[in-house]
């Protein structure tokens, strides 16, 4: 760890923001060793987000510190706020921008209110607390109220507005939140991992926290348990993976009932997956063949897409295509890559042609995704495109997830049956380490640009084309597997 903790360094809205993500984050952004943070695209996908909003929002360039607030521009960037709180705690904001109003200030006819970009589909606690602590130190330095700030969305494509009250409980709520993330500094020790650790994938400390995570049998390293169950279980006394490896399963069971009949159904589902990961033992759960699908087929076609979510823009249907040899084996080194990029302004019904050319000339051939996002996207499509019954039938038939033919067919000794967790485990490498859909993400956006013909390099490209393709292969990776475990026990 780097620092001791101490008092008398000011409470940053940068601390607040991961104070109110996680608290121990908090902790470890003051005291942790940077050194052992990893990358995460998250953040530069914000930024950038944020810097295509206020070019959206402004006419001109926004103004620089003190010198510009005092001119009246009408945004101002890199403005640094200090003040102390009633309970004398020294705290610091660096809005993202502010923007002029109408008013009265101590700069003359006008008052600043801060704006900030906003990510996900809702305004959330974490970003009024960021407006809410940059308005009442500005309201100090401009000498006037600041009853609003301004929350933005939409990347700038689309801008959407909406402005957000600073006035009432939310005060309160910001005086109590500094109140508790200085507490939490001043402890000899970082608080405990959060409780919902999905929270974790995004944030930079997680090599850190996994670590702590796989050191204790922390409970969230059990494949199906959430916060909630997490929480359930700590109260009957499972405090970790041994303790529920351990458990009896119909005396769980019936511990667990007293929260819903539902949690007592998965007791034993539970404890076994905790015996597998304790033992670190893949274990077979059905007979039947995994996919029989692939017993006769001439060939696959593994499916993979990228997607903007806050767009709501699958903007690539990547397919790997991959025939069986002329000995009936399956073959990687006949592996060819389609890549169908789907640019919103050539709307959809030009993706779908595309998509169901491909899918028409291989008819036989099984279309591999793993989890149902593919399927789903797809089906809505063809529907949406006015694609009959039968042969929306078909199209359902033809898709195979085999995330679920994984999940129905085998325990395996891992904390996730996600496909990088999964791939990496059978010893499977992507071509690019450490890239994630995040970064994939932020290379599309840098390639896009605007969307009014400010395209950016190709490479970018690239890059997301052999991300998106050894996904493709990870599918293959896990499918070929289940099929080696089928053919072992044949002939064993
Ligand atoms: S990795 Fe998870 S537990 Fe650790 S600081 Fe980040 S959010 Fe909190």
């Amino acid at each position: 760890m780097g620092d001791t903790p101490t008092a008398d360094k000011p409470l940053t809205d940068r601390l607040l923001r991961s104070w109110t993500r996680c608290r121990r984050r908090a902790w470890l952004d003051r005291y942790g060793d940077n050194q052992l943070r990893l990358y995460t695209a998250h953040r530069t996908l914000q930024l950038d987000d944020q810097q295509r909003s206020f070019v959206a929002l402004l006419a001109r360039k926004p103004g620089h510190g003190l010198q510009a607030c005092e001119q009246g521009a009408d945004g101002v960037v890199g403005l640094r706020l200090r003040s102390t709180t009633r309970d004398g705690l020294a705290v610091e904001a660096h809005p993202a921008l502010l923007q002029r109003r109408k008013g009265s200030s101590r700069w003359g006819g006008f008052v600043y209110r801060p704006v900030l970009a906003r990510q996900g589909r809702r305004l959330t606690r974490e970003h009024r607390l960021q407006l809410a602590l940059a308005g009442r130190l500005l309201e100090r330095l401009q000498q006037a109220p600041v009853p609003n700030g301004l929350a933005l969305a939409g990347s700038g494509r689309r801008l959407e507005r909406e402005t957000v009250p600073l006035v009432g409980t939310l005060q309160h709520q910001l005086d109590e939140s500094l109140a508790k993330l200085a507490a939490d500094l001043n402890r000899p020790t970082p608080p405990a991992l959060a409780a919902d650790r999905r929270k974790c994938t995004l944030c930079s400390w997680r090599g850190v926290c996994n670590a702590v995570a796989a050191r204790e049998g922390h409970l969230s390293e059990v494949s199906g348990i959430g916060a909630k169950r997490r929480e359930m279980l700590m109260d009957i006394g499972i405090d970790g993976l041994t303790a529920l490896a351990d458990a009896d399963p119909d005396r769980l069971a019936l511990q667990l009932e007293r929260f819903g009949e539902q949690h007592g159904a998965v007791a034993a589902l539970l404890v076994a997956q905790a015996r597998a990961q304790r033992d670190g033992r893949a274990e077979p759960l059905a007979a039947s063949p995994a996919l029989p699908e692939l017993a006769d087929a001439p060939g696959v076609l593994l499916y993979d897409i990228e997607s903007d979510p806050d767009a709501r823009d699958d903007f690539l249907h990547g397919f790997v295509r991959l025939p069986r040899g002329m000995d009936g084996r399956w073959d990687l080194s006949l592996a060819t890559y389609h890549p169908l990029l789907a640019l919103q302004e050539h709307g959809e019904a030009a993706c779908w042609a595309r998509l169901s050319r491909l899918l028409k000339r291989y008819p036989d051939w099984p279309v591999l995704h793993y989890g149902e996002t593919e399927s789903l996207a797809l089906r809505r499509m063809a529907q949406r495109q006015g694609m009959g019954g039968t042969d929306l039938a078909a199209l359902r038939r033809q898709l195979v997830d085999v995330h679920e033919r994984l999940r129905r067919h085998w325990r395996l000794p891992l904390s996730s049956y996600g496909l990088k967790t999964v791939a990496d485990w059978l010893g499977f490498r992507w071509g690019q380490p450490g890239v994630d859909g995040a970064r994939a993400l932020l290379w599309w956006r840098q390639w896009r640009g605007s969307g009014r013909g400010d395209r950016g390099h190709v490479q970018a490209l690239r890059w997301i084309f052999a991300y998106n393709r050894d996904d493709g292969l990870a599918t293959w990776a896990v499918a070929a597997w289940l099929l080696a475990q089928e053919d072992s026990v044949r002939k064993g």
